[in-house]
């Protein structure tokens, strides 16, 4: 398939909904955004702190990663710390966060576009 691309150059996929996100034809919660990532707030969060993290270029997975993407993987679990605090996670060690990213039908991914989710905050969560 040819990806359409926004004006930043990111290959987009058509029929997917966080390209679609990223490309603001549906509304989010926006978290942070820079040139290559794009954070917002998931809509249906189970704990205080919820958000994904997504690359603005589609990959569909972490089944799709590999060493050429170590560059890339880095600048986005760097983004997990500096997101979490101020979206709510109290510090580490006594706080944290969770990070989690589910990888195809059996790992309970149900977007497939690459994303981290970042889930934190107060206890009791709704799941996990
Ligand atoms: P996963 O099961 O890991 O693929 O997670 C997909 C996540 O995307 C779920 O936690 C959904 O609640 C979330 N989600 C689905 N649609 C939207 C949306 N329009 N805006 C924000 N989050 C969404
Ligand atoms: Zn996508």
């Amino acid at each position: 398939m040819t990806a359409p691309a926004t004006a930043v150059g990111h290959a987009l996929d058509p029929d997917c909904l966080f390209c679609k996100i990223v490309a603001k034809q549906i509304p989010s919660r926006s978290v942070h955004e820079d040139d290559e990532f794009y954070a917002f707030h998931d809509i249906h969060p189970w704990a205080p702190v919820h958000f994904l993290i997504i690359p603005k270029a589609h990959i569909a997975s972490m089944a799709q990663i590999g060493a050429e993407h170590g560059a890339m993987m880095g600048r986005m679990m760097a983004l997990v710390p500096k997101l979490a605090t101020p979206e709510g996670c109290n510090p580490y060690p006594a706080g944290g966060f969770r990070l989690l990213y589910n990888t195809g039908d059996e790992g309970g991914q149900e977007v497939n576009h690459l994303h981290f989710h970042v889930i934190g905050g107060p206890r009791p969560w709704l799941r996990g």
